[in-house]
């Protein structure tokens, strides 16, 4: 239901992405591990345009998008059907929680207010924070705020939610509670792919592993073939150093 082809990117000289191929079905969680500076945010800000390829096909459901070429409203369309969670969060700082998640639905969707805010404590409440709704950011937490994140991006029901390293930033005892919101929803079935390196958490929650380095796909399988029997050199030597 997602399918990336010859994906492609440079800055500069600088060859980020090496013609990517991925495929994503519906309601699987991805996870794509791999060494800082292999290309996997850019990746994910690639899929829903944050990053213009110079070269790929994208298609999610029934849109297919040449970037190469993309017209406007294929670009909304992209944007429409994905949503994207941050390493920092980026919550608006003078917006409360409820405020946060209903901006997307009210501004971005055109949606009604009163709809909005319906959707919106139920995303919270979904999130453990149905007590927090008129609290601003400063007055949460990390793990509070990135569940903020979260909620905001079930709010906007997509084809596929990307995490950009969501537990990153966090300090440790507060990345439990934002991976247990995250595998909760995936057992709702929702489409995800994930950038972690939280071993343990992808081991455990996904469906397929693509390990990343230099811009290019080495391995993918599943979490067993990645972590037990993983083929390449590459993919044997990252996981000895992170694990
Ligand atoms: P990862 O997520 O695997 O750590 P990134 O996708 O963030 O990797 O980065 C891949 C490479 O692209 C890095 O060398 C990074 O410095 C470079 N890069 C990422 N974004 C930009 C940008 N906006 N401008 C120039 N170089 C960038």
């Amino acid at each position: 239901m997602i399918q990336l082809e010859q994906i492609s990117k440079s800055f500069g000289k600088q060859e980020v992405l090496q013609s990517i191929d991925l495929q994503v079905k519906k309601g699987e969680v991805v996870v794509i591990l791999g060494p800082s500076g292999s290309g996997k945010t850019t990746l994910l800000r690639c899929i829903n345009y944050l990053e213009k390829p110079d070269a790929g096909q994208i298609t999610i459901g029934d849109l297919k998008v040449d970037t190469k070429h993309p017209t406007k409203k294929e670009i909304h369309a992209l944007r429409q059907q994905t949503a994207m969670v941050f390493q920092q969060y980026n919550l608006f700082k003078h917006k409360t929680a409820l405020e946060n998640v209903m901006e997307g639905l009210t501004i971005v969707r055109k949606m009604p207010k009163d709809k909005a805010r319906t959707i919106s404590i139920q995303v919270l409440e979904k999130v453990g924070l149905g007590n927090k709704l008129d609290h601003y950011p400063v007055q949460l937490s990390g793990g509070q705020q990135q569940r903020v994140g979260i909620a905001r991006a079930l709010a906007l029901n997509p084809e596929v939610i990307l995490f950009d390293e969501p537990t990153s930033a966090l300090d440790p005892e507060l990345v439990g509670e934002v991976l247990s919101v995250i595998r909760k929803i995936a057992k709702e079935g929702i489409t995800m792919i994930v950038v972690t390196h939280e071993m343990d958490f992808a081991r455990d929650v996904a469906n397929h592993v693509v390990f990343m380095d230099g811009g290019l796909v080495v391995e993918e399988g599943t979490p067993e073939e990645i972590f037990q029997r993983p083929k390449e050199e590459r993919t044997r030597q990252f996981l000895s150093r992170i694990t």
